[in-house]
């Protein structure tokens, strides 16, 4: 592997999910030496399961680790949406053959342990990316000819520049931005695992089940080889004074999910805990940098889950931001400004499908009916060619 870095002083990346670690990869593989500032005690994921579209794929295959990746993923064989008022089918895409040729991947639900794990081993294994754990960055300032970015514990680190890759509530992004907390956006979320044993039979399948409730949804899948089921289960509320996690029991649980048919609350019966969270995002914006500093993934452009995209944009973003550093030859504010560029349509219009999806997902009434007629009749190409704009690799992803 080439040591010899192209840039003097390395790029700082604060945080070390998948967003910062795909663009520390990224930066190496364009020869560029990076540090990558994470605040936890150990490098790691939070969470379970993680859907992994093909357009996520594509850059996990670019950046070298989409065969590790891949490895313990599920490539699953169709997306389907239930109605969970009737219990009929209103959405099969099939994701065989067709839709890999279409797309270059398949779509695969994976253990989020086990993408964010291909990631780090590719980074802990190349001599330009440095890793430092309990690093919490709090703030920086530019400083020609780069920045200085102040840590917890009194540090001050210099670096030709900054990448804010830390999450939802970004510290760069108050420096860069300001502009405030992430809003919560009206609903929560109760996520829960499964063992595979616990699951009857009838009801596990090789691909995520979603069930389209009255103001609210369920979604479960299988990860890890089918030892163990990811399950989440979000209802629109306005109680936005809810803390932004805790642990609820069961019983607090099953009456958010009214109006349902007897499968869906067979599903939500099993666990014997779960975690509630408050889901929050943020409104597009038209800037997120300045000058030698910039933001990527959530920091940047956090949005709802509903067409689980957060993790492949942040990695669209690693490599869009590396592939412009490179074509700058290392001048980072001309390259964040061009990344930005190549990015803010793309993600903002992911921000405002994925929010539009709450109709969708949550209709009630008339309205419910009229969503399950858009989909009827609907045949596999037709479902692609809407999902192309998405699923397709950018230019960029190489
Ligand atoms: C319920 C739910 C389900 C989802 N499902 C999917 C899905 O199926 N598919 C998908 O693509 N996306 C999904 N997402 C979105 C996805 O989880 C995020 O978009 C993605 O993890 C963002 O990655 P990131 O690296 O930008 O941020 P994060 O994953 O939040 O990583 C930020 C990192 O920065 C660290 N950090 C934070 N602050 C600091 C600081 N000040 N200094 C140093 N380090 C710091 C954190 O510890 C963390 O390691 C889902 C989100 C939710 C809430």
């Amino acid at each position: 592997m080439n040591a010899t870095p192209r840039n003097a002083a390395p790029i700082a990346i604060a945080g070390g999910g998948i967003g910062g670690l795909a663009c520390a990869l990224a930066l190496a593989r364009h020869g560029f030496q990076s540090i990558v500032l994470e605040q936890a005690a150990e490098f790691g994921e939070a969470g379970v399961g993680l859907q992994v579209a093909p357009n996520a794929l594509s850059v996990l295959d670019a950046l070298g680790v989409g065969e590790a990746a891949k490895k313990n993923a599920l490539l699953i064989e169709r997306l389907v949406m239930m109605d969970a008022v009737t219990g009929a089918e209103v959405v099969n895409i099939p994701c065989g053959r067709r839709f890999i040729e279409r797309f270059g991947n398949p779509y695969a639900v994976a253990h989020r342990a086990d993408i964010h794990g291909a990631l780090l081993g590719a980074c802990r294994a190349h001599d330009l990316i440095a890793l430092r754990n309990d690093c919490r960055v709090l703030d920086f300032a530019v400083e020609e000819p780069g920045v200085s970015i102040a840590l917890r514990q009194g540090e001050c680190v210099a670096a030709q520049a900054l990448v804010g890759a830390d999450g939802i509530y970004s510290n760069v992004r108050k420096r860069i931005l300001g502009d405030g907390d992430p809003v919560p956006v009206g609903a929560i979320i109760y996520r829960a695992t499964i063992p595979a044993d616990e699951m009857p039979k009838d009801l596990q399948h090789s691909y995520p089940m979603f069930w389209a409730g009255p103001g609210w949804h369920i979604i479960y899948y299988p990860v890890r080889d089918g030892t163990v089921f990811n399950l989440g289960g979000t209802v629109v509320t306005s109680q936005t004074w809810l803390n932004d996690a805790e642990d609820v029991p069961p019983h607090h649980v099953l009456p958010q999910f009214p109006g349902s048919c007897a499968t869906p609350l067979r599903v939500l019966r099993i666990p014997k805990r779960f975690r509630r969270y408050v889901i929050r995002h943020r409104e597009p914006v038209e800037n997120w940098s300045a000058g030698p500093a910039t933001l990527l993934g959530d920091a940047a452009h956090p949005m709802v889950q509903y067409i689980a995209q957060g993790a492949a944009m942040a990695l669209e973003d690693a490599i869009c931001l590396a592939g412009a550093v490179h074509e700058q030859d290392g001048d980072c504010a001309k390259a964040f400004q061009r990344y930005q560029d190549a990015r803010i349509v793309r993600t903002a219009r992911v921000q405002l499908s994925s929010l539009m999806m709450d109709r969708l997902n949550h209709a009630k009434g008339v309205e419910r009916k009229v969503r399950n007629s858009l989909f009827e009749g609907r045949t596999p190409e037709e479902f692609y060619d809407r999902l192309a704009w998405l699923y397709t690799p950018l230019p960029y992803v190489k």
